[in-house]
């Protein structure tokens, strides 16, 4: 059991004066699951430790990048090294040129990246470029997806957005969400009447590949290709969000695991997440052509004095460099042996759950029946979800503190740790299935 939590509980008392919510990230509160938000000290492999000295198996891996587990020797080894040598210079330095070139070896399409330091930039950046490319304005998103905190893109967003269950967010001028056309998830139909509509003066669909920020919510088969070709028609181009997905679901992302080929392939791509190690660091990439409208070359501007940091492309590359066949292997049974285990003591407690897969990601569903867009993810029992994660933290597990969110796992995740988890599941399902007003 985790013991004494006093310390978190004085440092976010702390950090509500000087920080809204006493958080970075408005997820970390705690506010949708209850209780006191863990301030972690350290973490290592697999293991989270926090202020209070409790011990935590982390299913959280950052939203996604450890996938190497926390602290891993390699990539401390680069991290250390390229900081030894300075952490930012403002010029081009080599690691940025290595991070580069290897993620166009892996991503087939992807002809040409430019480094930036966060997914929301990332996906900003391809839209302006979506935009100066076709010359048109309208960008059309899918409810439930999440693309970071750009204006255009938190309508109906996932994530904290749909922790929180705000339908839109103050702050965002009509000018700039009313470029934007919010279409249901999973549903060609809709997709095909708002180009029939707009056609015209759509820029851009972005999609994430497959989403993870409604709960993970893959594309039904031949939605990814119907996504193709009705932007080809339209003359709109296809942007594929792989900042979660990226890295993760194979070692060229969604695009590999699903094996889109040849003319099917996106235009432009965002990644994040596992590609900077843990730093800050993200991309966005495509075609030669199109990446070439950005300054220098062309008209489309965009920048960062952080962008390509030496410290952040020297973590990312040694991760990326990191990610076996092996690795991939080991993230596939791991998630599987939680998820089987988890979903059999759910079942054994008689709580309605449906367990949704992406690769390795996976979400579990306080719900019976399968999810396919983010009405279906809405409906569930998140009351549920909120006391099975408050029982799994008690028994030092960290779920992400939220039903809209991916489980991730990593290379370091070993026997140990997964006994850790299965052990914890069974008093974590009862207290799914006890009712609060019982
Ligand atoms: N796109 C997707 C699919 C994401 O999952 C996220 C973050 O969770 C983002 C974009 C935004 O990335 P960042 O938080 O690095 O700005």
């Amino acid at each position: 059991m985790s013991g004494s939590t006093s310390k978190s509980a004085e440092l976010l008392a702390h950090a509500r004066t000087v920080t809204p919510g006493g958080v970075n990230s408005p997820v970390r509160a705690f506010r949708a699951v209850g209780g006191t938000p863990r301030f972690i000290r350290e973490a290592k492999g697999p293991w989270l430790t926090d202020v209070d000295g409790n011990r935590y198996v982390d299913l959280i891996c950052s939203w996604g990048p450890m996938i190497l587990g926390h602290a891993h020797p390699d990539v401390m080894a680069a991290v250390q090294d390229a900081a030894s040598r300075g952490f930012s210079f403002g010029t081009p330095s080599e690691n940025e040129v290595a991070l580069a070139t290897e993620i166009v070896r892996r991503v087939e399409p992807v002809e040409q990246v430019r480094l930036v330091s966060s997914g929301t930039e990332a996906t900003m950046s391809a839209i302006r470029l979506a935009r100066g490319a076709t010359g048109r304005s309208k960008i059309v998103k899918f409810a439930g997806c999440y693309h970071g905190h750009v204006d255009a893109l938190l309508a109906a967003a996932g994530s904290g957005v749909a922790t929180f269950a705000l339908p839109d967010t103050a702050g965002v001028p009509k000018s700039s969400a009313g470029e934007t056309i919010v279409l249901p998830y999973n549903d060609v139909s809709a997709l095909e009447a708002a180009f029939a509509e707009h056609g015209d003066e759509i820029a851009a669909v972005i999609t994430e590949a497959s989403p993870g920020n409604m709960g993970v919510v893959p594309p039904a088969p031949g939605f990814t290709k119907a996504l193709r070709d009705i932007t080809t028609k339209h003359g709109a181009l296809l942007v594929s969000d792989e900042v979660m997905t990226g890295f993760r679901c194979s070692g060229a992302g969604w695009f590999g695991h699903e094996g889109q080929q040849g003319e099917s392939a996106p235009d432009l791509f965002t990644f994040g997440k596992v590609m900077g190690g843990g730093f800050p660091a993200a991309a966005f990439g495509g075609r030669a052509d199109l990446m070439g409208m950005l300054a220098p070359d062309g008209p489309v501007y965009q920048a960062g004095t952080l962008a390509g940091n030496p410290v952040a492309t020297a973590a990312g590359l040694a991760t990326l460099q990191g990610c076996t066949d092996e690795v991939y292997a080991h993230l596939d049974s791991t998630a599987h042996a939680i998820a089987d285990a988890a979903s059999a003591e759910l079942t054994k407690a008689g709580v309605p759950h449906t367990v949704q897969w992406a690769s390795s990601m996976f979400s579990i569903f306080f719900r019976d029946g399968a999810v396919t867009n983010y009405d279906d993810a809405k409906d569930q029992d998140t009351e549920a979800f909120s006391r099975f994660f408050n029982a799994m933290l008690d028994q030092g597990v960290h779920l992400p503190p939220s039903a809209y969110e991916s489980w991730f796992v990593s290379a370091s995740h070993d026997d140990e740790a997964v006994a850790h988890v299965i052990d914890a599941l069974p008093a974590a399902a009862r207290a799914a299935a006890a009712s609060t007003d019982s």
